[in-house]
């Protein structure tokens, strides 16, 4: 659907991935794998899928069939992996559509190994370990290392399948803190052991991967042949700041109405805020069903053109007011940023008692995604249709 109404909307900046892009490249040397998931962690898996292949990606990552499909039929050519479940009886659409799954436990390679030879076709793997996330994947600890590397042994062999890669997850590579680097290290030399375990029967693995945002941006040993990250490609936390990145998405409304209201009154749902003054109240047209938290009411500030603006009362589900009292010059359809540039997703995060991954995956449907390119808008994306 076409629409140029602002409202709510969310300005997807694509010289920012290319920046971030081109910045994480030249720091890791090594190939590079984008995730993309839950849409791109809501900025758009396809545009932005778009503009990681031009920039030559060497693979993208998404975490379910569906989600693959979409890029394949929106011309996304490049190597994309599965990271979470897919049923066997989906090998044949795997397949046709050149897309490699991850593979957690023996039992699910049989299966696929068995529709693949069906078909007389070869299905492209990555071997799922697990090396202390404890999801998915082949558990390494001590106690089970020997009936993995057996079970994984095999897994390679099966005629069928292609075990072009083997990958594990970091639980904590993101925290500072010395128990959290000890177990970070502790993952890696299991990850290490048990493909120099493997691959001592004599399969060889081409692609070794298992650096999450933090190991990229903190473990340069755990690099290997590709790395995989998803938010610092965004710009978001403290290592995107570190690193010089940029935030990709800017998440913005207008002020819809101006009202002004004697001392004494009460503001919004449950009456959370009484004005201790003689106030100016704008209403924006951004409610916690286009993303924006309720737990931030009457406490977050949005940025206005001339400074902070406090939300006052609660957050309603399509609306929320804001204390424009000492910004005099501020008025209706005058731009507010809920976070991006000039308003701090980590800090919102942090009020929010979440991570910047959930803030940008809520921003709802509804709210239109505007894409840019030196400052150009370049295409624009309401996904209602
Ligand atoms: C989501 C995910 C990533 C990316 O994590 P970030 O913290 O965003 O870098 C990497 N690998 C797997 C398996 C994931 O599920």
């Amino acid at each position: 659907m076409y629409t140029d109404l602002k409202r709510t909307w969310a300005e997807i900046d694509l010289s920012a991935l290319e920046h971030n892009y081109k910045t994480l490249k030249k720091r890791v040397q090594t190939r590079f794998l984008g995730v993309v998931k839950a849409d791109a962690y809501g900025h758009g898996a396809v545009e932005v899928s778009r503009r990681l292949q031009e920039l030559g990606v060497d693979y993208l990552a998404v975490s379910s069939l569906d989600e693959a499909r979409e890029l394949r039929y929106n011309g996304i050519y490049c190597p994309i992996l599965i990271l979470g479940h897919t049923p066997a009886n989906q090998v044949p659409m795997l397949i046709a559509n050149n897309i490699t799954q991850a593979v957690s436990s023996e039992q699910a390679a049989r299966d696929y190994e068995q529709q693949a030879a069906r078909l007389g076709a070869t299905l492209k793997v990555h071997i799922k370990l697990d090396t202390g996330m404890s999801r998915l994947g082949f558990v390494c600890a001590d106690d089970a290392f020997d009936e993995t590397v057996a079970a994984v042994r095999r897994v390679c062999a099966m005629p069928h399948l292609d075990a072009e890669g083997v990958f594990t997850h970091f639980a904590v590579s993101d925290e500072e803190d010395e128990a959290s680097r000890e177990y970070t290290e502790l993952q890696l030399r299991r990850f290490r052991k048990a493909i120099v375990a493997v691959e001592s029967g004599g399969h060889r693995f081409r692609l070794r991967h298992c650096s999450n945002t933090g190991a990229v941006a903190r473990w340069r040993s755990a690099w290997m042949d590709m790395v995989r990250p998803g938010l610092l490609l965004y710009g978001y936390g403290p290592y995107a700041k570190e690193l010089g990145l940029k935030p990709v998405m800017r998440l913005k409304s207008v002020v819809g109405a101006v009202k002004h209201y004697a001392a004494g009154t009460t503001v919004s749902y449950g009456r959370l805020y009484e004005a201790e003054r003689d106030v100016r109240i704008g209403v924006i047209p951004i409610g916690y069903a286009d993303g924006l938290f309720r737990v931030l009411s009457n406490r977050y500030s949005v940025v206005t053109k001339d400074g902070p603006a406090p939300i006052r009362g609660r957050i309603c589900m399509d609306m929320c007011m804001i204390d424009l009292t000492d910004l005099p010059g501020v008025g209706v359809g005058d731009e507010v940023e809920l976070f991006g540039e000039r308003a701090d997703i980590d800090a919102m995060a942090e009020m929010a008692s979440t991570i910047p991954y959930e803030l940008t995956c809520a921003v709802s449907r509804r709210v239109l995604r505007v894409y840019l390119q030196d400052g150009e808008i370049v295409g624009r994306k309401l996904k209602m249709n």
